[in-house]
């Protein structure tokens, strides 16, 4: 079973829009959890911790005592207000994190209507020089395998917009994400509906000869 703490941000960037980065990822990591609840083999977690200084901290350390597999961190992305596209950052101490960002990049960028202007493949190894984040070296440093999605940028208003108004949609990609990674598939539907009766009337043989009688069948 994989288990998997999911982080919202939990730093108030502004967006384009007026929107924020906090509060938006917060609204998207319970339709992650619902999305990802459609798949055997996972069960996925929102966070608990929601320190005051607008950071991670803690969350690493509530992933370690949960037992999780895969610290997840959900993000927007900002630059210089002109940047698209999905990026993910993966820890080369947990080779299937790669992978893992990799299928989220894919996937989201296959349902955004704005062209990526990364360069492919958009996936970045956390290292000491270039892509320092504590939210992967923590969990990494813990014995957990972090991944942080950038879902897309935030700073421009197309990409604002776009963000806000597919939650639903970007939860999705982010579960099929996971699934692609981790090979899980949709559970199985365990409702079997009855066989429909051939009509909504049957008849019923009483003892002195047949009669007609009409049960209605709902
Ligand atoms: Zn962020």
């Amino acid at each position: 079973m994989l288990k998997i703490l999911v982080c919202p941000a939990n730093h108030k960037n502004t967006y384009a829009n007026g929107a924020n980065e906090k509060g938006v990822m917060e609204a998207l990591a319970p339709l992650l959890v619902n999305e990802l609840d459609k798949y055997e083999g996972v069960i996925a977690h929102i966070t608990k911790t929601y320190n005051s200084n607008g950071q991670y901290d803690g969350r690493p350390e509530e992933a370690k005592a949960a037992g999780v597999d895969l610290y997840l961190a959900l993000h927007t992305n900002a630059f210089k207000g002109n940047e698209t596209g999905a990026c993910a950052f993966y820890h080369n101490d947990y080779p299937k994190t790669r992978e893992v960002a990799a299928a989220f990049v894919k996937n989201l960028n296959a349902i955004c209507p704005i062209k990526s202007n990364r360069a492919a493949p958009a996936i970045y190894a956390w290292n000491t020089s270039n892509w320092n984040f504590g939210e992967l070296r923590v969990p990494a440093s813990l014995g957990i395998a972090p991944v942080l999605v950038e879902h897309e940028f935030h700073d421009n208003l197309n990409g604002a917009n776009w963000i806000v108004n597919n939650l639903p949609a970007i939860a999705k990609a982010d579960a099929k994400a996971i699934a692609e990674a981790y090979g899980l598939k949709l559970k199985e539907e365990t409702v079997v509906s009855p066989t429909p009766p051939a009509s909504d009337t049957v008849e019923v043989n009483v003892s002195s000869g047949v009669k007609r009688i009409i049960i209605n069948l709902c």
